[in-house]
């Protein structure tokens, strides 16, 4: 075991912004065998929108290789050391 370290808070990835993260912008992935998330960032609640979009413009820019699936970059709730598959995606308007 790791001992937890209490003092950090992950933070949203907006700039200047600072508050504690509330929400992942992720995209599930694979490459057939295996499965994750990919993570394009934080967000708290007041910047869920614009970093959704800013990681939707991310995934464009993707390049896969060959047997590689992502899907749709979405809202996932952010909980610290939580693995990736109990995550649960989030309705992105509410
Ligand atoms: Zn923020």
């Amino acid at each position: 075991m790791v001992p937890l370290d209490f003092h950090y808070v992950p933070t949203c990835s907006a700039n200047g912004c600072g508050h504690a993260a509330v929400y992942k912008i992720a995209a599930s992935w694979s490459d057939g065998t295996s499965w994750e998330l990919k993570h394009y960032g934080l967000a708290c609640d007041v910047h869920r929108h614009s970093q959704l979009a800013r990681g939707q413009i991310h995934r464009q820019d993707l390049l896969l290789a060959d047997g590689e699936v992502v899907g749709q970059v979405g809202l996932f709730e952010f909980r610290l050391n939580a693995r990736d598959a109990e995550l649960k995606r989030l309705p992105e308007h509410e």
